[in-house]
């Protein structure tokens, strides 16, 4: 029987214009190629199925088959009318999961691309596809029933019907239809009355959860002539790097590029950060687009994500925009990729399955033969390396849009005020701007990338500090909960009023973070509007419109923030920017963390003197003498970069070298001991054949120890370029041979906790 030859005939239903045609694809089809959806290394290749004859199966469905004693999800991957292994062990597809292909021939290549790049486990990739809660089987459309007056039938009811007569004048009102909803009113029974007698016909329709934006119209502009040379050399299926200083009025050429784009036919795909942050792209985009814009980010609902992923899949939607897992929308024919922000970390997923972004899109737009622009004021050391040796092609907005000067930054020298007897948090300097802002009636952003009131708390007598008991690092004190919090795993632990180590009650608050900035704000600003935007203020639904909208409607105000304020935001009335502690992030054990506060000094500052008023930042550091303050304090992108790029060549560093790293983790800590030992020794084994290309190489416990109970070991590598590949894909194997569990492999990693 299995032997015996079938036809199956695929109807495919398609809409173009307007008017529905039928392509009828005739194939010889037989078994099924599919990917089983677990996260299970032994299930992680394609499995053959047969096709039953009476399921209209095609490539991307995803189905439901038996699997050993259980029944499973899988992706049906590939058909064909042959099969590798023996026929008669084959066992068949039980049943469709969803009566279309979620998952695009585009996407099935993106797939095979990203598992060899990434070495990622095929089911995990696909995942990335679809919106969680349809793989749950958590979210399905959303019906309602409409009503549809029937002209054509003769009326004939009561005269004392008086409802049913209140529908029909209503529906002879709103063009013969209606929704259950809008007739409700009139009471079921007059409903059901003339849905009997035919007046009125039945309808289920799909409604679509949209998300909430706020409308706002977006101001019309002319394009400048930067803009309208930008827009017209982004044209060919290359990579563009858009360099732009902030308010250069990138956004503008973004809108035209996907104009475009939509022009052409085609749709388009923009990246940002994290949308959350940046609601007045989103407005722009809905009042320029208006339903052509789909939204796809983690703030949705389940319903409003899945309804947005629909409206592209079927092409409802043409313009995607979200954050990174945008990248996977479901849109085809793509003629705009676009990745605002390009330096942002987010671009790269930090947990399983980790993937850069910027590789996805150039898959993406390579597949599409469309062009792909990485946008940013401070494009990453690797994008502008890339630039300068024509792999991308440079686009240039030197200034700002409104004419106006990038507001000028004073550096503060903080070791001078505590010599001058100010040990506070803030210098003279800068509260007195902030006084100014406050009588003028303006608005001000005090930059601190710290979350919580002090970042630990320590006994002043023994040494002794607070640790979370599963993660090895430091509690940081949130005061307005009057608790100790770990920013690893949420734990909460009560504050230290006496040392638990030596009874001592000398407790020492460790750096400042935004809480405190903001009560200390509060005691000398007292009666003015002064909010809170970091990670605490905002785990709720829509909480950063709400806070940004306050702030927009306040005058004066201050808001105190962590990154989250430094993005995006175009405040008009924002004249002066506070940077508390510049140094945070510069002494971080990273190659990249002199890059990371040029970037966020550059963004941060970029908020003030938008419009009218000048603008000004105030930067106070412990290190004024730093090359980073001196370049970003004259907004000098590309003599910084020369310094920069000239330091990792000089030290090996990426992007002249690859960095690899391999993360074990595991609660049982003597198995990622072992671990660790089997790979570390086969991987230096590596050396005979490649020694002059590995400039290091070595095995050590990861800097914290231990996250959520899981002891964690790591193996660092540094490559020249020339074999790079060929060395990590040895390393890999050497991994994947040796472990049970799946391990992290990072390449050149944002974060080296
Ligand atoms: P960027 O993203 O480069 O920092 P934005 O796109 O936010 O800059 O633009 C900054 C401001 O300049 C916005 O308020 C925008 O409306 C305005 N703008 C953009 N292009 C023009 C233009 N051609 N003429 C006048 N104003 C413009
Ligand atoms: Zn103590
Ligand atoms: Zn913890």
């Amino acid at each position: 029987m299995v032997n015996s030859f079938f036809i199956l005939i695929i109807y495919h239903l398609r809409k173009i214009d307007g008017c529905a045609i039928i392509i009828i694809i005739k194939k010889d089809v037989m078994y099924a190629k599919v990917i089983i959806d677990q996260d299970a290394k032994a299930l992680d290749r394609v499995f053959e199925y047969i096709v039953p004859d009476d399921l209209d199966i095609v490539t991307g469905m995803r189905v439901y088959v038996p699997f050993g004693s259980r029944i499973l999800q899988g992706f049906v991957v590939d058909l064909c009318d042959k099969c590798e292994y023996d026929p008669s062990k084959l066992k068949k597809i039980i049943s469709k999961i969803d009566d279309f292909p979620a998952i695009k021939q585009e996407m099935l290549s993106l797939m095979q691309y990203m598992a060899k790049k990434n070495h990622l486990k095929l089911a995990s990739i696909l995942r990335l596809f679809i919106p969680a809660e349809m793989r749950e089987g958590k979210v399905k459309e959303l019906f309602e029933t409409h009503y549809l007056f029937n002209a054509e039938i003769e009326i004939n009811i009561a005269k004392n019907a008086k409802k049913q007569q209140e529908i029909i004048d209503y529906l002879k009102n709103h063009n013969n239809h209606a929704s259950s909803s809008e007739l409700n009113q009139f009471g079921y029974g007059a409903i059901k009355a003339l849905t009997d007698k035919c007046i009125l016909i039945k309808e289920k329709r799909e409604v679509r959860r949209a998300p909430f934006v706020i409308s706002e119209t977006a101001k019309k502009v002319k394009l400048n002539v930067d803009q309208q040379k930008a827009v017209e050399k982004i044209t060919e299926d290359k990579t563009y790097l858009l360099h732009g200083v902030t308010g250069s009025g990138k956004t503008e050429v973004y809108m035209h590029l996907i104009e475009r784009a939509l022009t052409q036919g085609k749709n388009a795909i923009m990246l940002v950060p994290e949308i959350s942050l940046t609601p007045q792209i989103m407005s722009n985009f809905k009042s320029r687009f208006g339903d052509a814009v789909a939204l796809l980010h983690s703030g949705l609902s389940a319903g409003e994500r899945f309804d947005e992923w629909k409206r592209l899949f079927s092409g409802e939607a043409r313009i995607a925009i979200g954050a990174r897992s945008a990248i996977f929308a479901p849109l085809e024919n793509l003629g705009m990729i676009i990745i605002d922000e390009e330096h942002e970390q987010s671009y790269i997923s930090e947990s399983n399955p980790r993937f850069d972004t910027h590789d996805v899109a150039q898959f993406r737009a390579r597949y599409n033969k469309c062009p792909l622009v990485f946008g940013s004021a401070t494009p990453s050391i690797e994008s502008y390396e890339k630039a300068l040796q024509g792999l991308y092609s440079l686009v240039e907005l030197p200034v700002r849009a409104n004419g106006k000067e990038l507001p000028k930054i004073q550096i503060i020298d903080m070791m001078a005020e505590i010599r001058t007897g100010n040990s506070g948090i803030f210098s003279n300097q800068l509260l007195a701007d902030l006084t100014n802002v406050v009588n003028n009636k303006k608005q001000a952003m005090i930059f601190i990338n710290r979350r919580g009131y002090s970042s630990f708390q320590r006994c002043r007598d023994c040494g002794y500090i607070a640790k979370c008991v599963d993660c090895d690092v430091s509690l940081v004190y949130h005061r307005e909960d009057n608790r100790l919090k770990c920013h690893y795993c949420g734990k909460q632990y009560k504050v230290l009023t006496r040392c638990p180590k030596c009874g001592s009650e000398n407790i020492k608050n460790g750096a400042v973070g935004t809480e405190q900035v903001v009560s200390k704000l509060k005691e000398y600003f007292p009666g003015v509007k002064i909010l809170r935007m970091d990670n605490d203020t905002t785990s709720t639904k829509n909480a950063h419109q709400k806070i940004l909208n306050e702030f927009k409607n306040s005058l004066p105000a201050i808001l105190v923030g962590t990154q989250m304020i430094a993005k995006g935001h175009d405040f008009e009335n924002v004249v002066l920017v506070g940077i508390v502690d510049a140094d945070q992030s510069l002494y971080h054990a990273d190659y990249r963390s002199t890059e990371r506060t040029f970037q966020l000094i550059t963004q941060v500052s970029g908020r003030a003197g938008r419009s009218e008023a000048e603008g000004k930042v105030v930067l106070q550091t412990y290190s004024p003498r730093h090359y980073v303050y001196k370049f970003a304090s004259n907004y000098d992108y590309k003599g910084f970069f020369r310094k920069e790029e000239n330091i990792r060549q000089t030290s090996q560093f990426p992007p002249f070298t690859r960095i690899i790293r391999i993360l074990f983790s595991d609660h049982d800590e003597n198995y990622v001991r072992e671990l660790l030992k089997v790979c570390y020794t086969e991987i230096e084994g590596l050396k005979e054949r490649y020694n002059n290309d590995i400039i290091y190489l070595d095995a050590m416990k990861s800097p914290i120890k231990r996250i959520q109970d899981k002891y964690r070991y790591q193996i660092m590598m540094r490559l020249k370029l020339d074999n790079a590949d060929k060395i990590e894909e040895e390393v890999f194997n050497i991994v994947d041979k040796n472990s049970k569990t799946s391990v992290f492999f990072e390449i050149n990693p944002q974060n080296l906790s």
